[in-house]
């Protein structure tokens, strides 16, 4: 007669009595064999390694083409061509390469390099705009940093690795996600060292900075707090490859324009000299960039080699200027009007308004960004009294309004 135990212990997972399944582990409400705790480990492993965030998932048709990015930065960025088509290729590429990589592993034969951009440009010109705007239409996560607030690991300030906690809070903590981001850096001029001979003044912390973010931008695995700040030895670390980050860096290069007046000199002597002078437009000698003159304005040399496209930002006269208040999907103008429709009432502004403003921003120098706070000098009178004005009423903002706001 074969005797069944009443009281044997089953795996309350598979349910095999113990006879069959061996040793069980106890726990508050039941037990777990073997066999199933290694699945539970295998499934728990899986689930850690691939959580996937269907956000940031790339299928061959979402991919957009050069032309049709340009298409979308044209509809909040004014002007700027020669940086939109730069960006649209560099991103463009950039799915490429990952699909690339993806699709051959480590067994390319070809490996094709990032393509890591530098966007010089005066303040205000749109380079931070241009990077949030092309992230919207982005699968992949990004972020935007600042270098100013970087130093080298052991100083006050962000350890340069905690641009990648941004990268990697803005995937999710999808790690894989992450190592196919984009990351903006601005004011990358800010971390140049001040002498482009290092043996006369030695400037470490723009120096050492620059040392970090190469480790960045080449390529490397880097252990990562998940919650930023600094590492201590208790925290647990995420280890994040950057082979495949994009990084777009942008700043104003205040100064260069000597480094490359000096070098365009020294060119073209020599080269029907005259009239290759006389072409050069001295007014926006930006356009005129070249990786050495970010050398001589303190990038070290394999920073600077890291950042294979270059391109500049135009600056905006005053017929940009006029466009970036009305034309854009979210100007200014744009937005002061739907601020007064939810009041109900219809604002118009007088042309010469328009005119006004941007006139004040060219004096001022502070590119577009100097519109915003005219046109709320302009408008806070305005949208104290408006909401009490009749529902249904049209209110015209005349040029004489306008200047006794800004006390002209
Ligand atoms: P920076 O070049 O200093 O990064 P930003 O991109 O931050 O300048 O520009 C500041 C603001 O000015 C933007 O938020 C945007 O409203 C406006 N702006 C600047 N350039 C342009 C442009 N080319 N087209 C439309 N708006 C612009």
């Amino acid at each position: 007669m074969s005797k069944k135990p009443t009281n044997e212990e089953h795996c309350s997972f598979c349910g095999r009595p113990a006879s069959q399944a061996g040793m069980l582990l106890s726990g508050l409400n039941g037990y777990i064999c073997a066999d199933c705790s290694h699945q539970a480990e295998h499934i728990f492993k899986e689930q850690n390694l691939h959580i996937q965030n269907p956000k940031f998932e790339i299928k061959q048709s979402d991919i957009p083409l050069p032309s049709d990015i340009k298409q979308f930065l044209d509809q909040y960025v004014i002007g700027q061509d020669a940086a939109k088509k730069v960006m649209s290729v560099a991103v463009y590429n950039h799915y490429k390469r990952l699909r690339y990589n993806a699709e051959h592993g480590e067994k390319n034969d070809v490996e094709i390099e990032k393509s890591n951009i530098v966007m010089v440009g005066e303040t205000g010109t749109g380079k931070t705009l241009l990077a949030r705007t092309i992230a919207k239409l982005l699968k992949v996560p990004f972020c935007i940093a600042d270098a100013t607030t970087l130093t080298e690991a052991g100083y006050v300030g962000d350890d340069v690795e905690n641009v990648l906690v941004r990268l990697l809070q803005a995937a999710d903590y999808d790690v894989a996600a992450c190592e196919r981001g984009i990351v903006f850096i601005d004011e990358i001029d800010k971390i140049a060292r001040k002498s482009e001979n290092t043996s006369i003044t030695r400037d470490v912390s723009g120096e050492g900075v620059q040392q970090a973010l190469l480790k960045l931008l080449e390529g490397a695995i880097v252990s990562v707090p998940p919650e930023g700040g600094r590492k201590h030895p208790e925290q647990k670390l995420i280890q994040v490859n950057t082979r495949n980050i994009l990084f777009i860096c942008g700043g104003a290069f205040d100064g260069v324009e000597r480094a490359i007046a000096s070098r365009m000199k020294t060119n073209i002597i020599g080269f029907n000299g005259d009239q290759t002078r006389s072409s050069i437009d001295r007014n926006n000698m930006l356009q005129y960039v070249q990786p050495m003159d970010l050398k001589k304005f303190g990038l070290i040399p394999e920073l600077v080699g890291r950042f294979p496209v270059l391109t500049h930002l135009e600056p905006l006269n005053h017929e940009a200027l006029r466009r970036i208040l009305t034309e854009p999907k979210n100007a200014l103008i744009k937005q002061y009007q739907e601020l007064f429709k939810m009041d109900d009432i219809q604002l118009q502004i007088a042309p010469e308004v328009l005119d006004l403003v941007v006139d004040r921003a060219v004096t001022y120098k502070l590119g577009a960004r100097g519109l915003r706070s005219i046109m709320e000098s302009i408008m806070t009178d305005l949208m104290f009294d408006l909401p009490s004005m009749k529902k249904g009423s049209t209110y015209t903002l005349t040029r004489e309004t306008a200047e006794a706001k800004l006390h002209i």
